[in-house]
């Protein structure tokens, strides 16, 4: 049997069983490979089932709510997703009447969509030769071969597309898949890969040398801007304040507690609302909370302030309202829990 049959013939005997591989719709693949970006399959599980309730197909996410459609999207991060997924989808009924495109090329026009998740639509639904290049693909193709290109570079990563596209067979979902697959449960990230499992063992370098942990090479990471937030947790009876962020940047439009850039003690907290001439009955010191995106770290520090009164600069709701209603990104999540464990 040729290697690329053996991949295959893993792949079938191994695959896990996951909702988004029941059919090859390639709104359910659509879908779950956007979730996939940055999250882990068994965490994607029950947002992927959640939002096929609600959203069953294109048509129902091109006229979905804004809010509403953050709110299911919330705990995935990384926001502007969701917003695009929306946008994709208007352009499907606009402009292909509501059936999904074809072709690499045509899928790769739609927002937020790339050639990774192009590619994957594309082979799985439509069996079109296109290899999909992930860190998981990245990881078992360099220890293959013991390829010492940096892999955080786009030339690699052409380069490398254009190699596994001259061996990508007929089957070319099931191949890309089955790479994927493997990378993810057998040629780990972290820790020692599982080569005594591998069906590609006997043409692989990395086992042979035992060298497994020298790729892929990575550039060096840059390293992250740190910024300190004050968190002010105002509440007046059962309502809490949130407000919503601006329409650029980080985290836009989402709803967030008041805060303000810089590190403040009690004292600052107290001199900033009388400043303000926000009248208080108590506050009091919460929770800290360090937050890790992409390029940024914010170190938050929450006070929690009881107002004599509410004010109007911010939206005043109830715990429950947040939960249903409004999205609240994972940044002040921790917040959030805290006030609800303790104005309850
Ligand atoms: S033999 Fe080991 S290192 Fe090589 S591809 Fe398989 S799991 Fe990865």
């Amino acid at each position: 049997m040729n290697d690329v049959l053996l991949l295959l013939s893993w792949y079938q005997k191994n695959k896990r069983v996951l909702p988004w591989r029941k059919d090859k719709n390639p709104y359910h693949i659509w879908i779950s490979e956007i979730m996939l970006q940055q999250t882990r399959i068994e965490a994607v599980i029950p947002y992927y089932e959640r939002f096929m309730k609600r959203i069953p197909d294109v048509n129902a996410l091109a006229t979905i709510d804004e809010d509403e459609l953050l709110k299911l999207w919330e705990g995935l991060g990384y926001y502007n997703r969701a917003r695009n997924l929306k946008k994709a989808a208007q352009i499907i009924m606009s402009e292909y009447q509501g059936t999904f495109p074809t072709t690499y090329e045509e899928i790769m026009r739609l927002p937020g969509i790339g050639e990774y998740t192009a590619s994957a639509i594309a082979s799985i639904c439509f069996h079109e030769a296109t290899p999909t290049i992930d860190g998981n693909v990245l990881r078992v193709y360099t220890r293959l071969k013991e390829d010492k290109r940096n892999v955080d570079l786009n030339q690699t990563k052409k380069e490398i597309r254009e190699e596994i596209s001259q061996i990508i067979p007929l089957e070319s979902g099931d191949f890309n898949e089955a790479l994927m697959e493997l990378g993810e449960t057998i040629c780990l990230p972290n820790g020692e890969p599982k080569c005594n499992m591998c069906p590609l063992s006997h043409l692989c370098k990395a086992y042979l040398h035992q060298s497994w942990d020298k790729f892929p090479v990575k550039a060096e990471k840059r390293s992250k801007k740190e910024l300190f937030y004050t968190v002010f947790l105002f509440y007046y009876q059962n309502q809490v304040a949130i407000r919503k962020r601006d329409d650029k940047g980080l985290l836009k439009n989402l709803w967030e507690f008041p805060n303000e850039l810089g590190k403040m003690g009690i004292a600052d907290v107290k001199k900033y609302l009388k400043q303000h001439q926000i009248y208080f009955s108590s506050v009091k010191k919460g929770i800290s909370y360090k937050h890790v995106f992409t390029h940024q770290i914010w170190y938050m520090q929450s006070f929690q302030i009881e107002l004599t009164s509410v004010i109007n600069d911010f939206k005043w709701v109830s715990i429950e309202e947040i939960e249903e209603k409004y999205a609240i990104p994972g940044a002040f999540e921790p917040f959030l829990k805290q006030f609800k464990h303790n104005i309850k």
